[in-house]
């Protein structure tokens, strides 16, 4: 990692990065290389989920563009479906667990980041559904910024969220909310109830979590129509003292622009009781169906 002496923020060196194809500014790819039956065009496979016909549900490799190599880091990508437009499954969220659970087991220090790019706007250089997992060797600043002190501030804002308005969402083990000091209008936090550093800590929250990104994340497509941009970060910290592991759903109206590449200051575009309100209409009942 490099340190901009200038201003203290950390920058990744991805060198190759800029020949990454990218088929939203040139269209598609004529073989999707994250299809079935074009696995020749990606990296060796790391790790899959063996699906019941011989092929794969989900299924990891290295990133043939990586923004970091052995021994510093690592870069893999996660096909989360066989399918070119199956966005969140439940394999696929398998395949990022168990990844981030051996990349720990080979580097038992480092801080292996999963986030989803979903669009143009949301980043994304291809089509089909995937997400990534970069492995740092150190703890990203944000983070650390979010380590807790003495009360879990992510606690404390799923019980306002109940008092001012902004719950979304209201499950057995994990909720929805939208935080009154996030970044982006819409963006909606999915907090397990028990508050434990590591998404590693628990099965059966990682499972509901999941169910709640699914369902937020296809009532977003249908609400705004199916090439809406989105990101998912996976925030989860295994060597934090206090940490309170959490997803984040951001959608992409709009790009990052001059005055937060300026300041780090983000101009958000509603109110957190407006966005909760906005998500409370466009989620439909779940129908069971991951
Ligand atoms: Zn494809
Ligand atoms: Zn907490």
């Amino acid at each position: 990692m490099i340190r901009d002496p200038l201003t203290g923020e950390a920058v990744l060196l991805g060198s190759t990065r800029s020949a990454r194809p990218n088929e939203f500014r040139h269209g598609p790819q004529e073989r999707c290389a994250f299809c079935p039956g074009n696995e020749d065009l990606t990296p060796p496979e790391i790790e899959r989920i063996a699906s019941a016909n011989g092929g794969w549900s989900a299924r990891a490799f290295r990133n043939l563009y990586p923004a970091i190599s052995p021994p510093h880091g690592d870069h893999e990508v996660i096909v989360d479906s066989p399918a070119h437009d199956a966005e969140i499954t439940r394999d696929g969220a398998a395949l990022w667990r168990r990844r981030y659970e051996r990349s720990l087991e080979r580097e038992p220090s480092s801080f292996p980041v999963l986030f989803k790019n979903r669009g143009a706007y949301a980043g994304a250089t291809i089509l089909h559904p995937h997400t990534q997992m970069i492995v740092l060797p150190e703890r990203p600043e944000r983070w650390a910024r979010m380590m807790q002190s003495e009360r879990c501030s992510l606690c404390d804002a799923r019980t306002r969220a109940k008092h001012e308005g902004t719950a979304v969402l209201e499950g057995e083990r994990c909720s929805a909310f939208v935080r009154n000091g996030s970044r982006f209008a819409l963006a909606l936090s999915i907090v397990p109830h028990a508050c434990a550093p590591s998404l590693l800590d628990a099965d059966a929250e990682w499972e509901a979590v999941v169910e709640m990104l699914h369902l937020a994340a296809s009532s977003l497509l249908a609400g705004f129509g199916p090439d809406t941009a989105f990101n998912v970060l996976v925030l989860s910290d295994p060597h934090a003292p206090a940490f309170h592991w959490h997803v984040e759903l951001l959608p992409r109206l709009n790009t990052l622009a001059g005055f937060e590449l300026s300041t780090g200051t983000f101009i958000r575009g509603a109110h957190a009781q407006e966005s909760a309100e906005a998500w409370r209409r466009m989620i439909r009942p779940s129908d069971g169906s991951l």
